[in-house]
């Protein structure tokens, strides 16, 4: 990586975890690489814990297409967007050394609420009900008016968001290399009166969703941008759509998304 130097180290900040992070110190250290204080200053942000950290270094340094990203796992759990184990140098070395490092692009969504709040999302967008209580939308593909959902909510996912919550619905895992979005539903009604189509479905960078909230007794669901919850109270639309951002990770080899999908689940 003869370009990129400075790097950025974001970890929880526990004394486990400054302990375990010593070698890498040391490393960037003899590898001309400088660890800088701020994630502004860096050109390689690297997460330290796991996917939830990975998802966290991203949102906070606001999905810079200018940096590259990498994870680096501290459990031996397999972790989708962490291509290196800390316990792993040698992996790190020779990805610090090679002169030039392929990329990997995974698309990411943009979510627009009530027409004026934007914001990204690396795994998913969800809606959810915080209520013991459906809660009631009309679901828009561009301007087509394609069903009205009513139940507990709906993720719109990423390819790489595909295999988190998505997939905890049945949703389908999509390749990365496809700039998609997938919509699921978290348990629709489905009777004589309401009908959603019940299964996933995809979409294209060319559609925008929209979801207009029905609200006859002032319950607004939660709003989720991946691992966090959007600061917006009374959500009424949103507007969803693939970004013309992406983010870029190390592309490592013997490491595809195939073979992370089935190290972890089969
Ligand atoms: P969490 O509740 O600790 O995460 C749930 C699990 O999902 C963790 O094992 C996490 O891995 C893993 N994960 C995160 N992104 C993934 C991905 N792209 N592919 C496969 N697994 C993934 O919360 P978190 O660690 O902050 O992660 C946030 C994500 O959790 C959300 O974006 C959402 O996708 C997912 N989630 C799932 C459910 C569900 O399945 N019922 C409900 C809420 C949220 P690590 O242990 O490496 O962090
Ligand atoms: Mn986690």
């Amino acid at each position: 990586m003869p370009n990129r130097r400075n790097v950025y180290l974001f970890y929880k900040k526990s004394e486990e975890l400054l302990e375990k992070i010593q070698p890498l110190h040391k490393l960037a250290a003899e590898h001309d690489f400088k660890l800088v204080n701020t994630m502004q200053e860096a050109n390689i942000i690297v997460a330290v814990g796991g996917d939830g950290t990975f998802l966290q270094a991203v949102r906070q340094s606001g999905f810079r297409d200018d940096c590259l990203y990498a994870g680096i796992s501290t459990s031996s759990d397999p972790s989708f967007y962490c291509d290196f184990h800390i316990d792993d140098t040698a992996k790190m070395l020779e990805a610090m050394t090679t002169e030039s490092i392929e990329v990997r692009r995974f698309p990411v969504i943009d979510v627009t609420v009530n027409n004026s709040h934007s914001f990204y999302c690396l795994n998913e967008c969800s809606i959810r009900s915080t209520l013991i209580k459906t809660f009631e939308m009309d679901v828009y593909i561009n301007d087509l008016h394609f069903e009205t959902f009513r139940g507990d909510g709906m993720i719109i996912s990423t390819p790489t968001g595909s295999t988190a919550y998505n997939k905890s619905v049945s949703g389908a895992v999509v390749d990365p290399l496809l700039p998609c979005m997938q919509v699921s539903e978290i348990a629709s009604l489905n009777n004589n009166t309401y009908r959603t189509l019940g299964s996933s479905f995809i979409l294209s960078n060319a559609h925008t969703l929209t979801l207009k909230l029905i609200n006859d007794d002032n319950h607004y669901p939660t709003i989720g941008m991946d691992n966090e919850a959007s600061g917006v109270r009374h959500v009424e639309e949103l507007s969803i759509r693939l970004s013309d951002r992406q983010i870029k990770t190390v592309k490592l080899k013997d490491n595809s998304f195939w073979r992370r999908v089935q190290r972890t689940f089969l």
